[in-house]
């Protein structure tokens, strides 16, 4: 139950000074606390006997204020430091969780989804701070304040007055074992729905503009009215455990008062006990039945404090499957591309997605890749980033495997454009810069220039400092594309990616592109895959991929004296390209 509380241990040790006060604080006030019952039971005392003068009176209420005004302070403290920790490990976790998604793999996403991830670093992080701070306080209140009170009232009262009125105490420990068990498996349940529901909410509000153009709203709503009817039970379930705690505590403290009042009474009549002691007992008793709803706090918020832990470790647990080679070799330039029988299959795939793959590029060449859709371009060209386990056969940058180049290093040379344009919700200007926040305004025009998006600039409201709304929204297609050509550009990288990245562009503003490619790049290495062929003739070496394997390569020219696929390809878009005019 408290192994949520080991399972932290490493904050603790760091906060260790934190703590140490928090905690002795607290249990200074616990002492302190006890002191205001029994001068009242005294002052008591002292009124039945008769002996009570105006002096003493005078002693016991400046006592008491006295007292008072130290707890007051003492409070304050311990209060700041205990939930203070408790805001401190909110932030410690999750930016330890951030950082971790920063190291994971594509196939990490694509076996988890947004909204659960987004559940686990918000309310999940949430619950383990509560656990960390209010926790803490119950832990402490139900075990060394409890003792500290039953203490005072063995030994200033009666013991055998505290032994029968803590009777029903262990009838509290038996239920909160049991339903703290239920709290925790009901709560790990809902917990996983609300990821679920939050998963829902994402993909609905992303993809609404084809929710509405399909007609499908009232789908989508019946989808998640379901959904959050599985989160409104999963928390009922929570609920109608979490409602057993109260009543229990309540009913056992109600035991406890009438043992202690009969009991107390028969005590005082047979002179056991004075009236002042029965008074001081029964203001112990008062401050007991706090410590008794800690104990069934403290069950609860330990439960869902370690469940929800176990859901951020089930994140933070997992390695990514590329890791980082711990002696990377030293690779200065990437000076040749080798690929040697390669042959990749995606984790989740059941067939080779790549076959038996081989050719070599050198520095300032550019290799064309075209085939059919579905062929393998984009999973050929995203071997070079390194982002799945390799497959069989050999990758060599500048005759080093690719398994041991540091992913830093590698990445560093790679200006990737992807077929799937990835733009921020921030300015044209921040998201051209993105990878190179040092960029001047003239490299930044001189990469919009060359990716050919200058005029388009002009007909954006704000020129570069247009917000793209999120994901690019309010950009077309073609812009999108252009403006993460000019992302790409602007740090001038070794290897330049680009993957299908001109295909919403017409071919006029196309050849521009490739034209400036050509003059821009010179001596540096170009990957292209494409479905117009025009955007690779003028490669060294073009790859026509089918189902993974390369069934045709050559130059441009070589290629269309095969008479292959590639030539039959080129016929068909020379007509399409005269019927259309350009
Ligand atoms: P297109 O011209 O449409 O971009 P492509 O030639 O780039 O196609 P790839 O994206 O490389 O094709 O996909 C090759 C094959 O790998 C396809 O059959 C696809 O289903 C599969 N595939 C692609 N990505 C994944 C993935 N992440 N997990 C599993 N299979 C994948
Ligand atoms: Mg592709």
């Amino acid at each position: 139950m408290f192994s949520v509380l080991r399972d932290l241990g490493w904050f603790f040790r760091r906060e260790k000074r934190r703590y140490s006060i928090g905690l002795i604080l607290l249990i200074v006030v616990g002492v302190l606390e006890l002191l205001p019952p029994r001068l009242l039971g005294n002052a008591i005392d002292e009124i039945v006997r008769g002996s009570i003068t105006t002096g003493s009176l005078l002693k016991y209420i400046g006592a008491i204020t006295v007292m008072m005004l130290i707890i007051y302070w003492i409070t304050y403290v311990w209060m700041h430091k205990l939930f203070g920790g408790s805001n401190l490990v909110e932030r410690l976790l999750r930016s330890r969780f951030m950082n971790h998604l920063m190291t994971m793999t594509p196939s990490f996403f694509e076996k988890n989804r947004t909204g659960d991830l987004m559940a686990r670093a918000t309310n999940d992080i949430r619950a383990v701070a509560t656990t960390v701070g209010f926790g803490m306080l119950t832990l402490v209140d139900s075990t060394v304040y409890l003792s500290v009170v039953l203490l005072a009232m063995g030994f200033l009262v009666s013991w055998k007055l505290t032994l029968a009125a803590v009777l029903p105490l262990p009838l509290i420990a038996i239920a909160m074992i049991f339903y703290g068990k239920a709290i925790h498996d009901r709560y790990s349940l809902a917990q996983d729905a609300f990821g679920d529901m939050n998963d829902q909410v994402l993909e609905s509000v992303s993809g609404i503009r084809v929710i509405r153009a399909y007609v499908q709203e009232r789908l989508d709503e019946k989808r998640f009215a379901d959904i959050t009817e599985d989160v409104y039970r999963k928390n009922m379930a929570v609920a109608r455990v979490d409602a057993f705690f109260e009543p229990t505590i309540r009913f056992c403290v109600g035991l406890s008062y009438i043992i202690a009042l009969t009991y107390g009474i028969y005590l005082v009549f047979r002179n056991q006990i004075t009236l002042g002691d029965l008074v001081s007992f029964n203001m112990y008793l008062g401050m007991i039945v706090w410590p008794m709803f800690a104990i069934g706090e403290l069950i609860n918020i330990m439960q869902r404090g370690g469940a929800s832990l176990e859901r951020i470790d089930e994140t933070t647990n997992t390695r990514p499957d590329v890791a980082d080679v711990a002696s990377p070799v030293a690779v200065a330039q990437p000076t040749r591309i080798d690929f040697k029988d390669v042959t990749f299959r995606y984790p989740t795939s059941t067939i080779d997605n790549l076959s038996g793959v081989s050719f070599s590029l050198s520095q300032g060449q550019t290799l064309g890749v075209v085939g059919r859709t579905g062929s393998g371009k984009s999973t050929l060209l995203k071997q070079l980033l390194h982002e799945y386990p390799t497959g069989k056969g050999d990758i060599r940058i500048a005759d080093v495997p690719i398994e041991s180049i540091a992913l830093d290093k590698l990445h560093s040379w790679m200006g990737y454009v992807p077929q799937e344009q990835i733009l921020f919700s921030k300015s044209v200007r921040e998201n051209i810069q993105f990878g190179y926040d040092k960029a001047s305004d003239e490299r930044i025009m001189q990469a919009i220039t060359a990716a050919a998006f200058q005029n388009d600039l002009g007909t954006l409201s704000d020129g570069l400092d247009t917000l793209v709304g999120e994901r690019g929204v309010s950009l077309s297609g073609g812009q999108k594309q252009r403006v993460s050509i000019s992302r790409a550009f602007i740090a001038n990288p070794e290897i330049l990616i680009l993957d299908d990245a001109l295909s919403a562009v017409d071919a006029r503003t196309e050849a521009r592109i490739i034209d400036n490619i050509r003059e821009e790049r010179a001596g540096k290495t170009t990957l292209i895959s494409t479905h117009r062929l025009s955007a690779v003739e003028h490669a060294d070496l073009i790859l026509v991929l089918d189902n993974g394997h390369i069934i045709e390569r050559g130059t441009h020219q070589e290629l269309l004296e095969m008479n292959g696929w590639y030539r039959e390809q080129f016929d068909r878009q020379q007509v399409e390209n005269n019927l259309s005019g350009e």
